[in-house]
């Protein structure tokens, strides 16, 4: 648990003081993940530097403060939960979506199976793996995986991203625990599209290319309620953003969403790659890469990070 730092009085609209903050969360975060451990139940995972750490936060017009490694490619993992969603939501509308997925937080690990298998036929919510793989179930049904990808490139305003061949292979090697999930639905008879179909999609979606740059964009779409900053173009109905906002808010972070909802208080999902996407309505983006991650599976340099910011800023939604 981090508490709040006591600091001079500052203008905190200056430029020169936000990059000051940004700098000492990035020096935050290079301290912190010394005492975390990269992912390793996706061998490809284990690869990552633990050492590496990237900050980039951008403001509405587009502006950026950046430190670290912030071009370092890696696989987006758990975050493509939400381009999945927003998807979903564009593609299937509110009533449609939630139709097959709940909106309850379950404090329980993303990939748990308990609470699936004994308390509820449907998935409690979009951020962890049961609900998730249940909106790939629904896309999978509407798009292919190509399409998905073009959606993710405008939401994320990254024409670059691309499936990571190799963090994909090892997925569907190793993701039996999935593998359970989507049959348990099936078993249920609530899961929506071809088992096979769902798992791949849900996959390639976990294994796209991304960096911490790309995540503050993403960031900045939704904190700029589904507006591109830059051209202005609508992706999103805002009602559906702030959907999105909330389930982030309450279930993004793993079963660390509530003692990070407190202590940071900026809606963010985490993925167990490494990264974080923080997005602080009408007025922020953050993408935060670090694959050094705390015994929840979140990022340790990104929750030191985004601690930092958000006290010295008074980011918090709630300030
Ligand atoms: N592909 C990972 C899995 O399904 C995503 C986990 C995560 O980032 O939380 O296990």
């Amino acid at each position: 648990m981090y508490f709040t730092y006591e600091r001079p009085e500052f203008d905190r609209n200056d430029p020169l003081e936000i990059r000051r903050v940004v700098g000492e969360a990035y020096a935050n975060a290079l301290e912190a993940a010394k005492g975390g451990r990269c992912a390793d139940y996706i061998p490809e995972l284990a690869k990552a530097d633990e050492g590496e750490f990237g900050i980039c936060f951008a403001d509405m017009n587009g502006e950026r403060i950046e430190f670290g490694d912030v071009e370092k490619r890696f696989s987006i993992q758990s975050i493509s939960k939400v381009i999945n969603l927003a998807a979903c939501l564009k593609f299937l509308g509110f009533r449609e979506t939630f139709s097959h997925v709940g909106t309850e937080p379950t404090g329980d690990a993303f990939n748990s199976i308990l609470k699936l298998d004994t308390v509820s036929d449907l998935p409690f919510n979009p951020m962890i793996n049961a609900g998730a793989i249940q909106v790939a179930s629904m896309l999978s049904n509407i798009m292919d995986f190509d399409e998905l990808l073009g959606f993710a490139r405008e939401f994320c305003m990254d024409g670059d991203i691309v499936l990571n061949e190799k963090v994909y292979a090892s997925e569907s090697e190793t993701g039996d625990r999935n593998r359970a999930i989507v049959y348990l639905l099936k078993s249920k008879g609530v899961l929506q599209g071809d088992p096979d179909k769902t798992l791949d999609l849900y996959f390639r979606m976990c294994s796209l290319n991304v960096n911490a740059r790309t995540l503050s964009n993403m960031g900045l779409m939704i904190a700029n309620n589904g507006q591109n900053v830059k051209t202005g173009k609508h992706l999103l109905h805002p009602g559906y953003v702030r959907t999105i906002k909330s389930l982030m808010f309450t279930c993004g972070m793993y079963d660390e969403s509530g003692e990070y909802g407190v202590t940071v208080g900026i809606p963010s999902k985490s993925g167990v790659g490494g990264g974080i996407v923080g997005a602080v309505p009408g007025r922020y983006g953050i993408g935060t890469y670090g694959p050094s991650l705390n015994k929840k599976g979140n990022s340790a340099g990104g929750i030191a990070a985004l601690t930092h910011i958000s006290h010295l800023l008074k980011l918090n939604v709630f300030e």
